[in-house]
């Protein structure tokens, strides 16, 4: 397959693979900066690629193997960074997609780290406690002369959290001693930061608000709807609600609701404690298949749940009228196509989920510092970052179209956002002599 594509040449001859698919979004932006074809094929390549074992004994005392990955996309701006996920869909080519959107979602919001990722491809509901503790401990044992906090900074993701991220830091700091910084989102008792775990949530929202406002709508009385009720899905929620939004569908692995009257954001959230899931959340309340959710009625709609959900073969069914991509690379490039041609505004995954890392960037700071600030404070530079950081892709996306009058297809925040994340990566590669 061509390296380059045009925007309206993508001719299927077979399924792609998501990282193919990050890697077409990289080329369309490239194309437009006409960035030459030496560095586009070394800014598009994974620099290092670790596949390990990772072996358990498991509660019965048998031994259990997995195949774990760590992918470090790029490090011209500074250490990799990205998250460790948990799933039985992980497999190399995704985790190369989600190492690589690390490195632009990294260099849109301008924080010095480099784009990585980790997965284990396993599936965590078979596992216990102890055994979940024994496979992060594993994983961390076979990596661990790979990472620190000026190498690569593991973080959560699906189906990992600050207890996770607790048994990395340990295991890590039996091999190392002391070292924080080199993994974020983990418990506060252990130097964590306030706000880390809401700050993706909380940055979708503020991105979301930027953009309605860019385009002279707001984000008060829209109705939302979110795929999946995890860490950022939740969050969402729960500040589209503060906002004055009105959530009217969510849904999560289980079970999914709908109902255009707004539904209760507190009483999911008890549900979602109570039961790691939304599934019991209200009998009296109307249940729609899972599928369904990303096809109903709304303003706003948030896929903030797993990958490629979005496609050719479903993309007309989309009704709203905003699309917001909390979860990582939830359209494929097709889709994004059918959804732009139907006049829908799409927020890429690359600025739209940015708030997570970037508070990551916060606690890796307040580590090597060993000094802590307020919530307040994180809060304040979140919101700071991400208004700047859109506004910023606002004016490039503006000014391509009104310098291009004539251009056939319109640049969009997706092709704004890859070009100033890959100017930026781009100019610190070149200055390095590369
Ligand atoms: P999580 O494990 O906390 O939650 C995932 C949610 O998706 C759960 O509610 C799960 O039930 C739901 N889900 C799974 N399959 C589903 C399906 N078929 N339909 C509906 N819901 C389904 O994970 P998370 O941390 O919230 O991550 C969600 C997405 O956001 C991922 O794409 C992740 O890469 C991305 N992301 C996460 C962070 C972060 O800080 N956690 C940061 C940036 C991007």
């Amino acid at each position: 397959m061509a390296t380059s594509v045009g925007e309206r040449t993508m001719v299927l001859q077979r399924e792609r693979t998501p990282f193919e698919n990050v890697n077409m979004q990289f080329d369309l932006s490239a194309d437009r900066l006409q960035l030459d074809q030496n560095y586009r094929d070394f800014l598009k390549r994974p620099v290092r690629e670790l596949l390990v074992n990772v072996t358990i004994k498991d509660r019965n005392g048998c031994l259990r193997s997995f195949e774990g990955y760590r992918i470090q996309h790029n490090n011209a701006r500074g250490p990799y960074k990205g998250g460790l996920r948990y799933h039985p869909e992980v497999n190399l080519e995704e985790v190369r997609a989600l190492a690589s959107l690390m490195t632009w979602k990294c260099a849109v919001v301008n924080i010095p780290f480099g784009g990585g990722k980790g997965g284990i491809s396993i599936d965590p509901s078979t596992l216990n406690e102890y055994e979940i503790q024994e496979v992060t401990r594993s994983f961390t044992r076979a990596i661990s002369q790979f990472i620190g906090p000026q190498t690569d900074i593991p973080a959560p993701d699906v189906n990992t959290n600050a207890k996770v991220m607790g048994y990395l830091l340990d295991e890590y700091q039996r091999l190392h001693g002391f070292t924080p910084a080199v993994v974020t989102g983990k418990p506060l008792a252990l130097g964590g930061s306030l706000g880390r775990n809401e700050a993706t949530g909380r940055g979708v929202m503020f991105a979301t608000r930027e953009m309605l406002k860019a385009n002279g709508d707001r984000i008060e009385g829209k109705s939302v709807v979110i795929q999946g009720f995890g860490n950022v899905g939740s969050h969402t929620a729960k500040y589209a609600h503060e906002m004055g939004a009105k959530v009217i569908g969510v849904s999560d692995a289980f079970a999914a609701f709908y109902d255009p009257k707004g539904l209760d954001v507190n009483k999911l959230w008890e549900c979602q404690l109570r039961d790691g899931s939304i599934k019991n959340f209200d009998a009296q309340q109307a249940k729609i298949s899972r599928d369904e959710i990303l096809f109903t009625e709304c303003d706003v709609l948030i896929p903030a749940a797993l990958g490629e959900v979005i496609t050719r073969g479903n993309a007309n069914g989309v009704k709203a009228r905003w699309v917001i991509e909390a979860a990582n690379h939830p359209l494929t490039p097709e889709a994004d196509l059918i959804l732009t041609d139907k006049g829908v505004h799409v927020l890429p995954d690359i600025i739209t989920n940015a708030g997570g890392v970037y508070v990551s960037y916060l606690e890796w700071v307040q580590n090597q510092n060993n000094f802590y600030w307020k919530e307040e404070e994180v809060n304040e530079r979140l919101n700071d970052s991400m208004t700047s950081a859109f506004r910023n892709v606002h004016e490039v996306m503006v000014n391509e179209n009104t310098n291009n009058p004539g251009q056939k297809f319109p640049c969009t925040y997706r092709r704004a956002a890859y070009m100033v994340a890959i100017k930026r990566v781009y100019e610190a590669t070149k200055l390095r002599g590369l």
